[in-house]
């Protein structure tokens, strides 16, 4: 039997192989490159055309660029009129921003679990969790599947509260043939480097709502308008804006938009490729009853973002943490999405206790996310598979 690196054998692969990277080509640098020679660094032309194209590949009505996706959920929490006392459901299994957000406006995040085999929001854990005081849910695309839209859609409806889809995961998805971000009542994408499409930071919201657009981009940019449509006084003269309300500056750069649009340019490329490699994990894995794979949502078709290879430490003699340690020994580098948010000490502070979501628990102890990219190579997807099947063989029980 082929004996682990960690335990004295020879790696699969003799360089370290990440979890995720950037894919930049020429056509960006040049991109970027035109934009520092043009006149606008910012509040140029890339922003509202790179919002037009976000529109036009989503079906979106409104697209408002953001400095990345933790200021445009921030907006979308605030154009949500969140506030003091305000309940707003989201997942434990998610990055800390998609429940920052909701702190950010002096509202209560309440964590909803998962379902077990899809590892997306479970509708009917949202709706036990549902007060008098919930306004508002976050809905995670968990690793790019499509949360369970129509049912949170239709849950939301009765209760009178907002959707939102926290789509950081999920550009170029469809839900029942529909692109993410035209779907739920604002949709959020981030643009960080390993997410699918990037400007190295970069984020948006996305909506079908002429109100909630306006509160967007109001908060974007300092609660400051220009428009006299909105002016509470009379004008001054031709330089006059008002601050009608308390915004940030959460504006992008011209020179990341530029980079996003042309990174988009390739995102069916980049979409196909991370198709093809969740494909080949998955034949390999669903053979290996040590395993879990992922459960493929029906009503997704998916542009991945993460990988999520799940043990099963009962049939094995070592569990996720010496898993992830022997895979890192074989020069594979893995990681972990996510911690349960409510796990954090500046959560457990706020008084979350453990226990609160089980099934989300038991996947965190279970998980770890391969590497997912479009310029691995099939040498490299082939180095993590046997791994995988290597640790698997000679720690199965
Ligand atoms: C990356 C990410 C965010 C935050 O996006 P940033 O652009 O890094 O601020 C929010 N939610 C989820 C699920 C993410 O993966």
């Amino acid at each position: 039997m082929d004996k682990p690196a960690i335990a004295g054998g020879t790696p699969v692969r003799e360089t370290k192989l990440y979890y995720g990277h950037q894919y930049i080509d020429e056509a960006d640098v040049k991109a970027v490159a035109e934009v520092l020679v043009s006149e606008a660094l910012t509040c140029g032309p890339k922003v509202p055309e790179l919002e037009r194209r976000l529109c036009a590949l989503t079906g979106a009505k409104h697209a408002v660029m953001c400095s990345n996706g933790t200021a445009a959920l921030h907006i979308a929490m605030m154009a949500a009129g969140i506030g003091e006392g305000d309940e707003v459901i989201t997942s434990p299994i998610t990055f800390a921003a998609s429940a920052n957000c909701v702190l950010y406006c002096g509202g209560k995040p309440v964590f909803a679990d998962i379902k077990p085999d899809t590892y997306n929001i479970d509708p009917e854990s949202v709706r036990a969790k549902i007060t008098d005081r919930t306004r508002a849910v976050v809905a995670v695309d968990y690793s790019g599947q499509a949360a369970a839209l129509d049912e949170l859609l239709a849950l939301c409806r009765e209760k009178g509260i907002l959707l939102i889809e926290d789509g950081a995961h999920s550009i170029g998805t469809k839900y029942k043939g529909k692109p993410v971000g035209s779907i739920a009542d604002m949709t959020v994408f981030s643009f960080h480097p390993v997410k699918t499409v990037t400007g190295g930071e970069g984020g948006a919201v996305l909506t079908n709502n002429d109100a909630l657009y306006e509160k967007l981009m109001l908060y974007r940019s300092h609660g400051i308008v220009k428009d006299a449509a909105f002016f509470e006084h009379e004008s001054h003269g031709p330089w006059y804006h008002e601050q009608i309300d308390l915004g940030y500056n959460y504006r992008i750069t011209d020179i990341q938009c530029a980079l996003i649009l042309s990174q988009l340019d390739k995102l069916e490329m980049f979409s196909a490729r991370r198709r093809e490699i969740v494909n080949k994990y998955n034949d390999a894995f669903s053979k290996i009853p040590e395993l879990f794979v992922q459960q493929e949502i029906a009503e997704s078709d998916t542009t991945r973002h993460l990988y999520i290879l799940r043990i099963n430490p009962e049939m094995l003699r070592i569990d996720r943490k010496g898993f992830f340690e022997a895979m890192a020994a074989e020069n594979i580098c893995c990681n972990v999405h996510y911690i349960p948010v409510y796990w954090h000490p500046y959560y457990e502070k706020l008084g979350y206790k453990k226990g609160l979501c089980p099934n989300a628990e038991k996947l965190y102890e279970e998980m770890m996310s391969l590497p997912l990219y479009y310029s691995m190579t099939d040498e490299d997807v082939d180095d993590v598979i046997r791994a995988v099947v290597k640790l698997v063989d000679y720690y199965k029980k």
